[in-house]
């Protein structure tokens, strides 16, 4: 069983990937901006509370992404691996993530980092918001938030990954088929 956190910017095209990876390596693919959106069409409780922190390009509390998290593994028994997408994005949710997992017997295979320049991202999560229909896509100040957002509560968990020897980061500009290629040559080795 491998279990990859794929990791990135908001925009550096890691839902893009994903989709490509999940068939490949038959992994379950859990993004939880994904299942926080559904959650928000289908006008749940849990899809209210989130939209309050995603409208503003916050993230939403650990407490409740967590326990979403564990709940989406739960769902999935027979999954041969998960790829999760946009989880964990703090040092609460990957040591949550890790020992979850080890009541499992299971663990963290590897973090694959997108590597992008934030104002090429910045560029394209506006033009995204053109025809996503995402609040959180269409102002530019929502936007910078998000990587606020990530510069401080995200990016300490490069540290976290390196110190167990998991973390992978490819450059995640150029084609969809060229970053692909450079994400399989790190997943073959794994
Ligand atoms: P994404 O689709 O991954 O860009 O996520 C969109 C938004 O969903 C984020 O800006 C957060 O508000 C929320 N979100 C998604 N994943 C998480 C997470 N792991 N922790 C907290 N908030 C999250």
């Amino acid at each position: 069983m491998i279990n990859i956190v794929l990791f990135g910017k908001p925009g550096a095209g890691k839902g893009t990937q994903a989709e490509f990876l999940k068939e490949k390596y038959n992994l379950t693919h859990l993004s939880t901006g994904d299942i926080f959106r559904y959650n928000i069409k289908n006008n749940t409780e849990l899809g209210q509370l989130a939209k309050t922190f995603m409208d503003k390009g916050d993230l939403v509390p650990d407490e409740v992404t967590i326990q979403m998290l564990q709940s989406e593994v739960d769902k999935n028994p027979q999954s041969a691996g998960f790829l999760f997408d946009g989880f964990p994005r703090t040092l609460a949710q990957a040591s949550a993530l890790d020992n979850f997992l080890e009541a499992k017997k299971q663990s963290i295979t590897a973090t694959v980092a997108l590597e992008a320049d934030d104002n090429i991202l910045v560029a394209r999560l506006l033009e995204r918001g053109k025809t996503s229909g995402r609040p959180d896509d269409q102002d530019e100040e929502k936007i910078r938030n998000r990587y606020d957002e990530y510069n401080q509560k995200t990016a300490p968990l490069m540290d976290y990954y390196k110190a167990q020897g998991k973390f992978h980061s490819v450059d995640g500009i150029g084609t969809i088929a060229e970053v692909t290629e450079r994400l399989t040559n790190v997943f073959d080795k794994l």
